[in-house]
């Protein structure tokens, strides 16, 4: 009998396919996965078309069509004052990071990951044959433990992938905390992967990118996408910025996992981010007012709710199994969530997190906090 390679065995579906799945079969509202139920700008929206309709149909060149590479470093230079040497559009923000860990990793290197952690870092680690070093965050504040961090690091790390604004905990890292990764890749001499898809979506606090503090530009490779920032989650187009020589790197993995497409939205996604300095405010502001809703209404019906400084994401205690609570969520009221825990390695970090997503229309909000109400959890 022929078998799928040892590589990808216990990989499994993804949590998210698995409860988006979940809430189409049972009819429940879906908290689960992290997307958006309103489109972006309609103007991205008109780009698009116009893209389409003007013959922007053929495969892009590699490295992404010239408007939106540019709009890339207009916007890291315009919101962080960066100049990367280099930028290569990707098929999202998960391509740029797979494809940057099978250009820099060679087997039995490690990688360091700061967890939870979103759930295509642990395969793109193993797809690359490296291991992971993982440091583990904590509840109820999920604050990096320096010493933890520098304990962490192994003979053979050669890369730290850091997200912040943080999926699944809705932290925004600190400049006391960056400093202290900053100072782990310096020290140890390690390649920064920075994932910021969320560098828009910041409620409390400010997005400070890693390589923005010193000596980490020459090291550091800042990943993005048009999803979060734009509301367009589907369009998956997204980019990474940094050094020629890893921009290099990447694009040569790049070029023979998927070669280069999604013109017409490549066309569209410079067009989304010219306008960034418009359209981002006014996201926050609702973003920030659904966070507000949600967290009012989960501590209400009797749950117990972290604080999230940005992302789509708040976490609550269930005060129980989150698995078991989430496996059994959809039939009891109606409502699809995640734990928390799905997104550890240590199992034990976080056993009664479940992670509610609040990127959603006001009503969808409030018919879930209804529907939660009833739980009574803690009681
Ligand atoms: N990184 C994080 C932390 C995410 O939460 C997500 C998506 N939800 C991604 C990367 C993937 O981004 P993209 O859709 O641009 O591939
Ligand atoms: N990032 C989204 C989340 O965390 C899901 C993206 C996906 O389904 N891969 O919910």
């Amino acid at each position: 009998m022929r078998r799928a390679a040892t590589r990808i065995d216990g990989l499994g579906t993804t949590i998210f396919t698995e409860m988006t799945a979940l809430a189409a079969r049972t009819g429940a509202i879906n908290l689960g996965q992290g997307f958006p139920d309103t489109d972006g700008p309609d103007s991205a929206i008109e780009a698009a078309v116009a893209a389409l309709r003007g013959g922007e149909n053929q495969y892009a060149p590699l490295p992404g069509v010239a408007v939106l590479r540019e709009a890339v470093l207009a916007h890291q230079h315009d919101f962080y004052g960066l100049e990367p040497e280099d930028v290569l559009v990707t098929f999202g923000a998960t391509e740029a990071i797979a494809a940057a860990l099978l250009a820099l990793c060679n087997a039995g290197d490690e990688v360091v990951v700061l967890e939870p952690f979103y759930d295509s870092y642990a395969a793109a680690i193993s797809f690359a044959g490296a291991r992971r070093l993982p440091v583990t965050l904590r509840p109820p504040d999920f604050a990096l433990d320096a010493e933890a961090l520098r304990a962490a690091i192994g003979p053979r790390a050669r890369v730290l992938l850091l997200n912040s604004p943080h999926n699944p905990t809705g932290r925004v890292f600190s400049l006391d905390e960056l400093s202290a990764i900053a100072q782990a890749c310096i020290e140890h001499d390690l390649v920064c992967i920075s994932d910021e898809v969320y560098e828009h979506l910041v409620y409390d606090g400010q997005h400070i990118p890693p390589a923005t503090l010193p000596e980490m530009a020459e090291r550091t490779l800042t990943v993005s996408s048009i999803g979060k920032s734009f509301s367009f989650t589907g369009w998956k187009i997204g980019w990474c910025s940094g050094p020629a020589e890893l921009v290099a790197a990447t694009r040569t993995v790049k070029q023979y996992l998927t070669f280069a497409g999604g013109t017409p939205l490549q066309h569209a996604a410079a067009a989304a981010l010219s306008g960034a300095r418009g359209y981002l405010p006014g996201l926050r502001d609702e973003l920030r007012a659904k966070r507000d809703h949600l967290r009012t209404g989960l501590a209400a019906a009797g749950f117990r709710p972290l604080r999230s400084a940005g992302t789509y994401f708040v976490n609550a205690d269930v005060g129980s199994d989150a698995v078991d609570f989430c496996r059994t969520l959809p039939e009891r009221c109606g409502v699809v969530a995640i734990p928390t825990s799905a997104f550890y390695d240590d199992k034990t970090a976080a056993p009664t997190l479940v992670r509610f997503a609040f990127c959603k229309h006001d009503a969808t909000i409030a018919k879930a906090i209804e529907r939660l109400a009833t739980l009574r959890p803690h009681q």
